[in-house]
């Protein structure tokens, strides 16, 4: 009889997650112990805090899940994953003055923050224009 390497992992969040659907795919047998009633850790969502409406838990902005590599080895989207952009993927409401916003582009961002601007394009540039370098996927 063939050996099958078994793992126990403990947590279902997105690392213990993705660490076991790694371990499956490369054929050990896996078991999962979670705590909670539910999956997804800090990144789990609920339908049922306010009815019709879905509540992130925890994470609820996932800029870098579209490039992992990780994910990406787990072909996500052909078991139903849809990623979702939204036109303003996140705001910071400041007391007193307009809110900051972080819109779909470098350059669209950096045009609302006026001194900032230059600031903002040298810090975030490189990794917007070389983002498959940084994950690892060149
Ligand atoms: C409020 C908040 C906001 C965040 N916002 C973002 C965001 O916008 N974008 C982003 O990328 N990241 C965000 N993060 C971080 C992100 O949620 C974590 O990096 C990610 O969830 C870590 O995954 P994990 O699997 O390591 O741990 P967790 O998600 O913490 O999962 C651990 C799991 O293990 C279970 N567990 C723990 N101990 C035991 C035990 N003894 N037995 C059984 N089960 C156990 C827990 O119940 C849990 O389900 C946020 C985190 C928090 C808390």
């Amino acid at each position: 009889m063939d050996y099958q390497p078994r793992a126990v992992i403990v947590g279902a969040g997105p690392n213990g997650l993705t660490a076991a659907a790694r371990l499956a795919m490369a054929g050990w047998s896996v078991d999962i112990y979670e705590r909670a009633d539910w999956a997804g850790g800090a990144a789990a969502s609920s339908a049922e805090i306010f009815p019709g409406t879905i509540v992130d838990l925890g994470a609820a902005g996932h800029p870098f899940g579209v490039a992992s590599p990780a994910f990406r080895a787990l072909d996500l989207e052909s078991h139903g994953l849809r990623w979702l952009n939204a036109p303003y993927p996140m705001a910071h409401p400041l007391e007193g003055a307009p809110a900051g916003i972080l819109q779909g582009s470098l350059a669209d961002t950096a045009a609302e923050l006026g001194a900032d601007a230059r600031a903002w394009t040298r810090l975030h540039g490189h990794i917007v224009r070389h983002i498959d370098e940084h994950v690892g996927n060149a």
